[in-house]
């Protein structure tokens, strides 16, 4: 039997017309011989009517005190309406299918609401079904809590729900449909000439994935490079391949160069602030003890520069106020530069390749871009710039190394 699994995103169902060319990639599929399971995340974006963000602003504005248990329940509509309507739409066309919620689809996850873990998946009712329906629809970004309670998966969780799935059941590839034509060099709101990529390795995507591209959630990719399992992501309104996934081993076809390129692409994590803490003179534990309270707190932290003369790193926006006042309660006199972005450059072949830092600076200081800090790794370069000069960043970074071409 072979099993494809296609992911649907919220922009792809949001309206009759875009719901038409979710039905025409299913029905090709179907005739090319598949067993279809789709995966569906909420209709829409914030203010469309069922989709995450309107229901999160439901709660907020019935008393803002909804506990997360009751959140998920109510984020778990999201995706059941959006699936009910793919089945209605199916059926009138006399395709057969089912709508499984995550519960039913064999999700287990840990109990942490709102962010929740897959322990494990047991796809026996989705085998059973697929014997004589034409399409299996499972609600994504859902699962049920060893208690029995339903939980959710974080957001962009319907990929990691699709890519699980893809892995559980032995598809033969999952197709993660979206509003862009794959994974591009950047990301295409900011970067006007970003380009389709027609290959990615794993470990490329999912660089940039932590980095920020939101195109795919970075533990679907990881979930699916475990399991080995190719991932095409492609746009749900044409009919381009998009983007494959895999091992480099997997692109039989590649023209040369293509896996040599040693710079993938650009990425961007916007919001964020820098906090610095000096040492003082016969405070030895200053570091220990900061990351042990943003550890002890739950905030995460990242960009990390340890110096003789202290710590630096960066917090997400909305965690800063939080932050500053557990260093304050240490006795400590943290200093703050909030409104900050983090621009990557990811490649697989950056390590070892000289002049590569001394370009990005090159095309910073062209544009009078201040570097407020930096680091690297084998596969990426990161460079905190002020967030007024981020998307200035990003096309000139994207620019400088000819992603464009
Ligand atoms: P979906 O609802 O289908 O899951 P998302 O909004 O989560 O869609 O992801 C698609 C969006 O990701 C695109 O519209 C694009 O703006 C953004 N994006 C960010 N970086 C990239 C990138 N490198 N390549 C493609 N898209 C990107
Ligand atoms: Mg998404």
């Amino acid at each position: 039997m072979r099993i494809l699994v296609q992911k649907f995103g919220g922009t792809s169902l949001a309206t009759p017309e875009a719901r038409e060319h979710v039905i025409k990639h299913i029905e090709r599929e179907l005739a090319e011989g598949c067993r279809l399971v789709v995966v569906v995340s909420a209709m829409g974006r914030k203010g469309d009517p069922y989709a995450t963000d309107t229901l999160l602003d439901w709660a907020a504005s019935h008393g803002n005190a909804l506990p997360p248990r009751e959140k998920d329940l109510l984020l778990c509509c999201g995706e059941i309406i959006s699936a009910a309507t793919l089945c209605s739409l199916l059926e009138a066309r006399s395709i057969s299918s089912v709508v499984l919620t995550g519960a039913q689809a064999g999700f287990r996850t840990d109990d942490h609401f709102g962010n929740a873990r897959i322990l494990d998946v047991v796809p026996d009712r989705i085998f059973k079904e697929l014997k004589d329906k034409d399409v299996v629809i499972v609600t994504g970004f859902q699962g049920i809590s060893e208690k029995g309670d339903f939980t959710t998966l974080g957001r962009g969780g319907s990929d990691t729900s699709a890519t699980a799935l893809g892995a559980a059941l032995h598809a033969e590839m999952v197709d993660i449909y979206t509003d862009v034509n794959g994974i591009l060099t950047a990301d295409p709101r900011l970067v006007e000439d970003a380009r389709p990529l027609p290959y990615v390795s794993y470990a490329e995507i999912c660089n940039m994935a932590h980095q920020g591209a939101k195109v795919i959630h970075p533990r679907a990719v990881e979930i699916a490079m475990q399991s080995g399992i190719p991932v095409r992501v492609r746009s749900t309104f044409s009919e381009g391949k998009g983007t494959l996934v895999a091992n480099p081993e997997g692109f039989k076809d590649v023209q040369n160069g293509i896996i040599d390129r040693y710079v993938t692409g650009i990425a961007y994590v916007g919001n964020v602030t820098q906090i610095t803490v000096e040492s003082d003179e016969g405070s030895h534990h200053l570091q220990l003890q900061v990351f042990k309270t943003m550890a002890a707190n739950d905030i995460s932290v990242d960009f990390i520069n340890v110096t003789p003369a202290g710590v630096v790193y960066t917090v997400f926006d909305f965690e800063a106020s939080r932050a500053l006042d557990r260093l304050r309660e240490l006795g400590l006199h943290p200093k703050a530069l909030s409104g900050c972005a983090k621009v990557s450059v990811i490649g697989g072949g950056i390590n070892g390749v000289p002049g590569i830092m001394a370009k990005i600076v090159e095309a910073l200081a062209e544009k009078d871009i201040s570097i407020l800090q930096s680091a690297d790794s084998n596969t990426t370069i990161w460079v905190l710039v002020h967030k007024q000069d981020m998307v200035q960043a990003l096309r000139a970074l994207h620019k400088k190394f000819e992603l464009h071409i």
